[in-house]
């Protein structure tokens, strides 16, 4: 029964109001993680939405000019959002040159936007099993 994917000691739940009790214990592991170093932009959560990271990277905080985050530099423009939760897919597309920027940082987001697609979907096949 015991969960493979943290051995660190359980952290103090931050987030005892959240009713995805899967998003809760994920986040708090996350901000550990991000005290001891992990780049925040590898997170599957987040902690301005308190949400999973596919669920709020539409949102307009979620565009970071400065490292290239959701951004199109050549068009200096926002990109779109598309997520399909049936397929897993992320996509991140130019709404201007309509094409998905070839970096580093957009590569990052999509596959941490894939990891809280799977992590979603894992929590609710779960919840679903009687
Ligand atoms: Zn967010
Ligand atoms: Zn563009």
């Amino acid at each position: 029964m015991s969960s493979p994917v943290t051995t660190a000691k359980p952290a103090p739940d931050r987030y005892p109001d959240l009713a995805d009790r899967r998003l809760a214990a994920t986040m708090t592991a996350e901000d550990h993680a991000e005290d001891r170093g992990l780049d925040p932009f590898e997170r599957t959560t987040c902690r301005t939405h308190r949400r999973w990271l596919h669920q709020c990277v539409a949102s307009p905080q979620h565009v970071v000019v400065i490292t290239g985050h959701r951004w199109c530099r050549d068009c200096a423009c926002a990109l779109t959002v598309l997520v399909d939760e049936l397929t897993g897919d992320v996509r991140l597309t130019c709404p201007r040159c309509r094409t998905t920027p070839d970096n580093r940082v957009t590569r990052q987001l999509v596959r941490a936007c894939r990891g809280s697609l799977a992590a979603a979907a894992e929590g609710r096949d779960r919840t679903r099993t009687p």
